[in-house]
């Protein structure tokens, strides 16, 4: 019997959302994976280049599982993504998941105060989560 090939990387396409605070916690939270919580495992995918037509990021978002994190409802990267290379294998919307979680979104864009922090964690602890689940190592 043929053994399945298991992914080896996932791809992490945050949005780039400027305007609203939320879409600022998809960056740093997807950074604290990147960097901190699982740096062997994960790649990010530039949203800007993806969509601007960059080759290398369509082709790895075909060829790799993804997980997309959008700031808000209008899931801007999830939607390019599923235009452009196929469906993520999980999207979070930061928005959704601090509600859930009774958290409030951050005031400021451009600093995050330690309550911030939580909802980095939150949503970087759920990136991982997702991460794990497709390496199979949950
Ligand atoms: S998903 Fe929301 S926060 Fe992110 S880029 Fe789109 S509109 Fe902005």
């Amino acid at each position: 019997m043929l053994e399945e090939i298991k992914p080896k990387k996932v791809g992490i396409i945050p949005c780039n959302g400027e305007e609203i605070c939320e879409g600022s916690i998809t960056r740093f939270a997807s950074r604290k994976v990147l960097d901190k919580l699982r740096p062997n495992d994960t790649v990010t995918v530039c949203l800007p280049l993806f969509i601007a037509g960059g080759k290398e990021e369509r082709e790895f978002a075909k060829n790799y599982p993804t997980i997309t994190v959008d700031g808000c409802d209008k899931r801007c990267s999830q939607i390019s993504t599923e235009k452009l290379s196929g469906r993520p294998y999980h999207s979070i919307v930061v928005s959704d998941l601090l509600k859930e979680h009774s958290i409030e979104p951050p005031k400021s864009r451009r600093a995050l105060t330690d309550k911030d922090q939580a909802a980095v964690d939150l949503v970087a602890d759920e990136i991982t989560k997702k991460v794990d689940e497709i390496l199979e190592k949950s």
